[in-house]
């Protein structure tokens, strides 16, 4: 692939000007960072509409879809069902501020699928969740520091944010970074330092590529945590009801303490949870006084998302099914990589992949190319991409085309 200039899209998008106009009223021209592109040059798409596997740009344009919401959509876009009751949750109000059966309904499918969760509490995002997941290993455990791995990603909060501007030095001393898959370097740590309140880990990394858990690295936190009184959290914001429907815990058989959700468990609205056991969540407020709180929270239209989503993922089990349909896309761009001569790599669980080049300045060329082809892949090289139900074989056929004609290039 040869280095060139803006593609046929790119030229369009600029043309149009919806992102300099966006820039205009919004920071930076979006509303979360990654949307903008910055990894891979040019501007982002504007989406109007989104169905099953497709979303649909401002011009109209039709493209697959690998982003998913960052894997919210297990379902694929407005799915018939969620769209439906929806309309019904809508009729009766969007919220109360006050508790309705439904939020039970929708712990208790979590608490089925996710049995290490006695009792969990709803938030309206994964950030919030893994907040209200700190908070509550502190404030059970009287410590005040977290381990956590370094390229992993646990939301906006200000303890993940080492590198980021405005987060005092005395917030940061308190989170103990080390390498993903490197439980010596954990123990060596909770050994030495007696103030460790949590590890919290992504059970397989979506954040920094695809990176699975080394072969017993989880039991080992397990082992670790239960040494020294440390409360082991494992953020599924991503691998929740995506790896597995009992998330990757249920996957690799490893009990956690706490667990974070997000994506998938709102069905496609925003939408949080964090839970675990019942002696560590009795602590927060009103039961106990670690205070944690949310006006939106569990409001009736995500509750109401979120339930049939994952009823849905319960009653059709899709999990061998979306995994052959990742599998099945991932050979084929392997293959016709390798027919191109490309060092190109793709790590993959589930319905989960990622895809990489030796020479890294070639995701840019490649996402652009494929852009151009109608296929939407996550924009930048270290976040992970998504198989839905919705996507066919005939989207997965035609991704792998796009790939071919793109790695031609
Ligand atoms: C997306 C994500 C979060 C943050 O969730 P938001 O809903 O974006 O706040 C936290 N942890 C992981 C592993 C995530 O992928």
């Amino acid at each position: 692939m040869a280095q060139k200039s803006l593609t046929k899209y790119e030229v369009l998008s600029t043309k149009y000007g919806l992102f300099s106009d966006a820039k205009k009223y919004i920071a930076g021209g979006v509303n979360s960072p990654i949307r903008s592109f910055k990894a891979v040059g040019g501007d982002p798409l504007f989406i109007k509409r989104g169905r099953g596997s497709k979303i649909y740009d401002e011009s109209g344009r039709e493209f697959i879809d690998y982003c998913l919401s960052w894997g919210a959509l297990i379902l694929g876009h407005s799915h018939p069902d969620v769209v439906e009751a929806l309309k019904e949750a809508l009729g009766r109000g969007t919220s109360f501020g006050a508790p309705t059966l439904q939020e039970t309904e929708l712990a208790k499918l979590i608490q089925e699928a996710l049995p290490s969760i006695d009792s969990a509490r709803l938030t309206n995002s994964g950030t919030e969740a893994v907040m209200g997941a700190v908070r509550a290993a502190r404030g059970f455990t009287k410590k005040n520091k977290i381990i956590r791995f370094a390229d992993s990603y646990h939301g906006s909060a200000d303890c993940f944010l080492g590198t980021s501007a405005g987060v005092p030095e005395d917030f940061k001393k308190h989170t103990l970074s080390v390498p993903y898959n490197d439980s010596a370097a954990v123990s060596g740590i909770a050994k030495k330092d007696r103030d460790v309140a949590a590890i919290i880990v992504e059970p397989v990394e979506g954040n920094a590529g695809v990176v699975l858990p080394k072969e017993g690295f989880l039991k080992k936190l397990r082992e670790i945590s239960d040494k020294y009184g440390i409360v082991l959290i494992f953020d599924e914001v991503i691998t929740g009801f995506r790896v597995s429907y009992g998330g990757a815990q249920g996957l690799f058989g490893v009990k956690t303490d706490l667990t974070c959700l997000g994506k998938i468990i709102g069905g496609g609205l925003p939408m949080g949870a964090f839970g675990g056991r019942r002696d560590i969540m009795k602590h927060l407020a009103p039961e106990g006084s670690v205070y944690q709180a949310g006006t939106f929270s569990g409001n009736p239209i995500s509750v109401r998302a979120g339930i049939t989503a994952l009823k849905i993922l319960k009653e059709t089990d899709p999990y061998k099914t979306l995994e052959e349909k990742t599998k099945t896309l991932c050979d084929g761009i392997i293959k016709v990589a390798r027919r191109r001569d490309v060092d190109l790599r793709i790590n993959r669980i589930a319905s989960l992949f990622d895809i990489s080049f030796k020479d890294t300045g070639l995701f840019k060329i490649f996402f652009h190319s494929l852009l151009g082809s109608g296929v939407y892949l996550s924009p930048s090289p270290l976040e992970s991409n998504f198989m839905s139900t919705a996507h066919t074989d005939e989207d997965i056929a035609k991704t792998i085309k796009a790939a071919e004609k793109a790695l031609g290039r």
